[in-house]
C-alpha cells in the first residue's frame, strides 16, 4: 500500500512541496481518528513539515480523487495539486481563520 502511493504521488501533496514520496508519511486525508479509512484511495504522502501545517496550522485537504488534492489555506487561499504540478485556484471569498488551539 505505501509503495502505490509513493508511486501513484510522487511527491509530498502539499501545494509546491517537491519533498519525493519515497522521504514522506502516508498521511489519512480523514483523520484516522475521526474513522478515516486505511486505503490508498484516501491517504495521501505528505512531508514531516506540511503534516504539522495540516494539523496545527489549518490547511484542510480534500481528495477530489486518489492522488488528487484540493487544499484551502487558513486566509481562504486555495490550490489543487495534481501530478502534474499545483495550480491556484485563487483566494476564496468564504475565508475563516482556523482555531490555532487544536
Ligand atoms: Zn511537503
Amino acid at each position: 500500500m505505501i509503495r502505490h502511493i509513493e508511486l501513484r504521488d510522487t511527491t509530498c501533496r502539499f501545494p509546491y512541496c517537491a519533498r519525493e514520496a519515497v522521504r514522506t508519511a502516508k498521511d489519512h486525508v480523514i483523520p484516522y481518528s475521526r474513522g478515516g479509512p486505511t486505503d490508498t484511495g484516501q491517504m495521501i504522502a505528505l512531508c514531516r513539515h506540511h503534516h504539522r501545517l495540516k494539523t496545527l496550522a489549518g490547511y484542510t485537504p480534500r481528495l477530489v480523487e486518489p492522488g488528487v488534492v484540493h487544499w484551502r489555506g487558513p486566509y481562504g487561499f486555495e490550490h489543487l495539486v495534481t501530478p502534474d504540478g499545483t495550480r491556484s485556484l485563487g483566494r476564496s471569498t468564504n475565508v475563516h481563520v482556523a482555531s490555532m488551539s487544536a
